[in-house]
């Protein structure tokens, strides 16, 4: 009795544990909060039974009725929730995110539940389908015992199966981009990412696991009608992930023995009210629900929470650097640990303005790598970039300069396909760019960062600083499975060693295993302009990267900015910080009311009467 009852929570634990990590990967790792995930474990199962099960006495009605080999059922199963997997995140992962996303999928279920409930031909209505009793048994010859063995051992065999592919899969770049989806997915596309088409693998990813999972649960509870599946039950699944550790395997198979196992067991052992059956049913409810709550309150990152890849070259790495470098010693903001306030480095902003301004003698002459014509972008009756024009000489720094609202952010949005502009052309090398989606104009060589700093948070420095080099061969799903394990798998050594190069000469050497969401405002300014230095694009825009940042960074970051010259990049950068732009910029293109109102070496400026009345009155007063 006691063995009988093991076996069932054990099998039930490994079905659930394939269901929860299938959800971990839509929503633990591409971060969308999915309601249809049930449904796929739902169709699963319904496939599972109309393949495999033969034809019943009227009034049991069902479509197929196949009496396939079970194996073969699970193919079909698995085949048909990616299927409808594919079908909605077609539709809702097109332009949908956050609560419009769950809403789609909500309707998705919905409209799966309703035909299977109320369309009888399909899988029998309410009464559902049945008989699908101990698949396999009969061709092993296995009496009733030794197949619960057998059987729990199956799942046992496939959830190992789906836990050393998931660890493949979470070690790998394709990993490391759908988790960078969930972390900001805007930064995302800057760097190359299609996030459609990643979200949609993932989403079909997760979709076939359900269906495996349904599957499997069909041929465990040997039927399948709609009231065994209830929205209470995505919830379950969704707290068995958060409590174990939302992204994290070991996490999850965790959550699922404590809320699933552990939670649902032990609630099933009260006794019974008389009089009052549904007590214990939402006693087990209100367990899993203040459970979740307690956890999203004290413990939102589970009990084993996701794990990072830690470079322990990149300490000796830094330390052998960090000792022949002469200035990474005297400017170091990170020397103490996270989270942490910059200390100073060396120099003030103040010592900015006495170095002497580039000269350049004339910009027009110089080729250009973009030139913006005639840009128009209307928000309503706000005209935010109203016929704006300008050119970037190559190799060159060129600031970009107005008061607040002058509509910089806009264009900048524009440029790099972050929005669509209304009207006007942009020519990035010789190459008409304006109207494509963001990810393809970055991988031209176009990138840009945003106003506000948008680290991978939940990624560490490096891992945020590897993800910035964009490789079209090695980040598809299939690449992912080869390979040998963890960091080596995400790059190859040249590339390591650039990345720890690099983090190191930005000085973010000791916190390069840390979370970059746990830096400071100046930190993770830094780790973009590390992340820049990786991608090496042929223009990078910057959009205020002093904003909110302790001006005594002002040095590290103009220095940063000669760097990107010198290896190629061509720089617009918006900036408020005048003497900063004086400093770096060879050329300074002014904005106001959505147009430009002047161009020119930063000294022409200086005396220009419009620019005097639209800004720079007003910076100095
Ligand atoms: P800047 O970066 O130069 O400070 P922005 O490009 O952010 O300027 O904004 C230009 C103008 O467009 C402002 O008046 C702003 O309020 C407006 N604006 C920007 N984005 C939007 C939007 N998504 N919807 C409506 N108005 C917007
Ligand atoms: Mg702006």
């Amino acid at each position: 009795m006691m063995t009988q009852y093991l076996l069932s929570i054990l099998t039930e634990g490994a079905v659930f544990g394939i269901m929860a990590l299938g959800l971990n990967v839509i929503w633990g790792w591409a971060g969308d909060f999915d309601l249809a995930y049930y449904g796929y474990v739902a169709l699963g199962a319904y496939i599972t039974l109309v393949l495999t099960i033969g034809p019943q006495t009227p009034p049991a009605q069902y479509i197929l009725g196949l009496q396939l080999p079970y194996p073969l059922a699970l193919l079909g199963a698995v085949v048909a929730s990616s299927l409808m997997g594919l079908i909605v995140g077609l539709i809702a992962l097109r332009q949908l995110r956050g609560i419009y996303f769950s809403i789609v999928t909500l309707g998705a279920v919905y409209v799966l539940y309703v035909m299977a409930s109320q369309y009888v031909p399909l899988f029998d209505g309410y009464n559902g389908l049945s008989g699908l009793v101990n698949p396999m048994g009969d061709v092993l010859g296995l009496d009733y015992q030794s197949y619960q063995y057998f059987f729990l051992g199956f799942c046992l065999l496939l959830l190992v199966l789906v836990i050393l592919f998931m660890m493949r899969l979470s070690g790998s770049r394709f990993g490391l981009a759908l988790r960078s989806l969930r972390e900001d997915e805007r930064a995302a596309a800057a760097f190359g990412r299609d996030i459609y088409v990643l979200k949609l693998k993932a989403y079909v990813l997760g979709a076939a696991l359900g269906g495996l999972a349904g599957g499997l649960f069909a041929a465990y509870l040997s039927a399948w009608n709609p009231s065994a599946w209830a929205p209470i039950e995505a919830i379950v699944l969704y707290s068995a992930v958060l409590v174990g550790g939302k992204g994290s395997i070991r996490g999850v198979v965790l959550g699922v023995f404590v809320m699933i196992v552990l939670v649902q067991e032990s609630t099933r052992f009260l006794p019974d009210i008389a009089g009052n059956p549904n007590i214990v049913p939402a006693l087990r409810e209100i367990v899993v629900g203040t459970v979740l709550v307690l956890f999203l309150r004290f413990r939102p990152q589970g009990l084993l929470p996701e794990r990072r890849h830690v470079d322990r070259q990149l300490h000796s790495y830094a330390v052998a650097s960090v000792a022949t470098s002469p200035s990474a010693e005297t400017s170091d903001p990170s020397a103490t640990s996270v989270p942490t306030q910059e200390t100073p480095p060396v120099q003030p902003v103040a010592a900015v303005v006495v170095s002497k301004p580039r000269q350049v003698v004339s910009v027009e002459d110089e080729p250009a790598i973009l030139v913006v014509e005639g840009l128009y972008k209307h928000f309503g009756g706000v005209a935010a970039v109203n016929n704006c024009s300008f050119r970037v000489p190559k190799g060159l720094v060129t600031g970009l300069i107005g008061p607040n609202g002058a509509g910089k952010s806009t264009a900048i949005d524009l440029i790099s396909g972050f929005k669509m502009p209304d009207a006007g052309t942009v020519l990035f090398e010789d190459r008409l760019i304006q109207g494509l989606p963001p990810h393809r104009i970055s991988r031209q060589g176009l990138i840009r960062t945003f106003q506000t700093p948008r680290e991978w948070a939940g990624l560490t420095v490096l891992e945020n600083v590897l993800l910035a080099h964009w490789d079209r061969n090695r980040e598809g799903f299939w690449q992912s499975l080869i390979g040998t394990g963890l960091i080596q798998h995400l790059a190859p050594e040249a590339e390591l060693a650039r990345a720890r190069e690099i983090v190191t000469e930005l000085g973010l050497n000791k916190i390069g295993n840390e979370r970059a969401g746990n830096l400071s405002g100046g930190q993770k300014r830094l780790v973009e302009f590390a992340r820049i230095r990786m991608a090496h694009p042929d223009l990078v825009i910057l959009d205020e990267p002093m904003g909110g940042v302790n001006p005594v960074l002002g040095e590290r970051m103009a220095q940063a900015i000669e760097g990107f010259v010198a290896s190629g990049t061509s720089v617009i950068i918006v900036e408020h910080n005048l003497p900063f732009i004086e400093r770096v910029a060879h050329h300074v293109v002014v904005m106001a009311q959505g147009e430009v109102i002047a161009a020119g070496p930063f000294d022409s400026l200086r005396s220009n009467q419009v620019v005097i009345d639209a800004y720079l009155g007003e910076v100095t007063a």
